[in-house]
């Protein structure tokens, strides 16, 4: 029996342009679904015509906010092969945000082998041209209708792609960060380690209100003494101070990003001093006012690696690296980029072909 069995649109949609992509503005021409209910677990995979899907008022997921998502990205080699970076990573995180939320898990091997289906029926749709790919958008809810405060007993997996431009059209190029200290972000005990809407939810005003002022993220402090420094936007953050390179410890409170374990193991390869540790905000402004913050960067899916220009706290501005990519940041992004890209040598075995 054909486990993803597909059904195919009737009418193809335009493709843009690949000049104007941006991010998550085009979606193709299909999806992956999967449902969920309490007597049969996960069944019923199937592949369908993209469109909009049809809940009760009342499903659970539009009240209680049980819901968890993925990001990643497809990439084609110079070679013409389509290729996945770190796959098992995110089916891993994706199963690991269920068990936090309460939702039942997928199996990894199966779900890794619808998006294969998915992105090889898609393939005219992988956008041509230097840093463009198709970012994948793995997400669960709970589609039970009934408003009882509960774990729903019946849910949806739904994949869609959408062919995305490169996050930094004219190059690489640091950003102006806001560090919060009225919101938060997530606490200890929360849900700040699983990637699901909530914590989305909670950020969204700290990061309009700073918008406004000409920042482009905010940084989130510990949500219990704001002292100590957790993530940057929807990234992770990194440090280098002294020659060394410092990162948050994995406290409860973090996602713990690909992009952030494949920093860590490629300096360590390098040789690069790296600390996951607590860092205060104390801590890095002294060492700015000492001269020994050499750079800042963000890591995510989105952008790889996000370099840090300048940082605002209670009203003091530092310029980090004289505002400019600093020399490591700069290396760490062509690295990644160019392993996951299929233009370098792949020692860590990140790629992973879609067949
Ligand atoms: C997805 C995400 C990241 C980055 O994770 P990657 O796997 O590197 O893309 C960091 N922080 C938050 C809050 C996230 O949702």
């Amino acid at each position: 029996m054909e486990k993803w069995p597909i059904t195919l649109t009737a009418v193809k949609k335009t493709k843009p342009s690949a000049d104007r992509l941006g991010f998550g503005k085009y979606f193709t021409d299909h999806m992956l679904l999967m449902d969920y209910s309490a007597g049969q677990g996960w069944h019923d995979p199937r592949i369908v015509p993209y469109g909009p899907i049809s809940l009760d008022p009342s499903a659970m997921v539009f009240h209680y906010g049980q819901e968890v998502f993925e990001g990643m990205k497809a990439y084609r080699t110079p070679q013409g092969e389509l290729v996945l970076f770190r796959p098992d990573m995110n089916l891993r995180r994706l199963n690991q945000s269920c068990s936090r939320i309460g939702i039942p898990q997928v199996d990894p091997e199966e779900v890794l082998e619808g998006i294969c289906r998915l992105l090889l029926l898609e393939e005219e749709w992988m956008p041509e041209g230097e840093g463009n790919s198709m970012y994948i958008r793995p997400f669960i809810i709970a589609t039970e209708a009934g408003l009882g405060v509960r774990a729903a007993q019946e849910y949806r997996l739904i994949v869609i792609l959408s062919p995305v431009g490169a996050y930094y059209p004219e190059g690489i190029h640091p950003v102006r960060i806001y560090v919060e200290d009225r919101y938060v972000r997530a606490v200890r005990g929360g849900t700040g380690e699983a990637k699901t809407s909530g914590n989305y939810a909670a950020g969204i005003k700290a990061q309009e209100d700073v918008k406004s002022q000409g920042y482009s993220q905010v940084l989130w402090l510990d949500g219990i003494e704001k002292r100590y420094i957790e993530e940057v936007g929807s990234m992770n953050v990194f440090f280098k101070i002294d020659g060394k390179v410092v990162t948050p410890e994995l406290n409860g409170s973090i996602l713990a990003g690909v992009t952030r374990d494949s920093v860590l193991r490629l300096l360590r390869e390098w040789g690069v001093s790296v600390n996951e540790r607590r860092i205060s905000v104390e801590e890095l402004f002294e060492a700015h006012r000492e001269g020994r913050l050499e750079e800042a960067f963000g890591t995510g899916t989105a952008a790889v690696i996000s370099p840090i220009g300048s940082m605002t706290w209670e009203g003091r501005d530092i310029v980090i690296a004289g505002g400019e990519t600093g020399e490591l940041s700069a290396k760490l992004y062509d690295t990644l980029t160019g392993i996951q890209r299929g233009e370098r040598e792949d020692s860590f075995g990140w790629r992973y072909p879609v067949h």
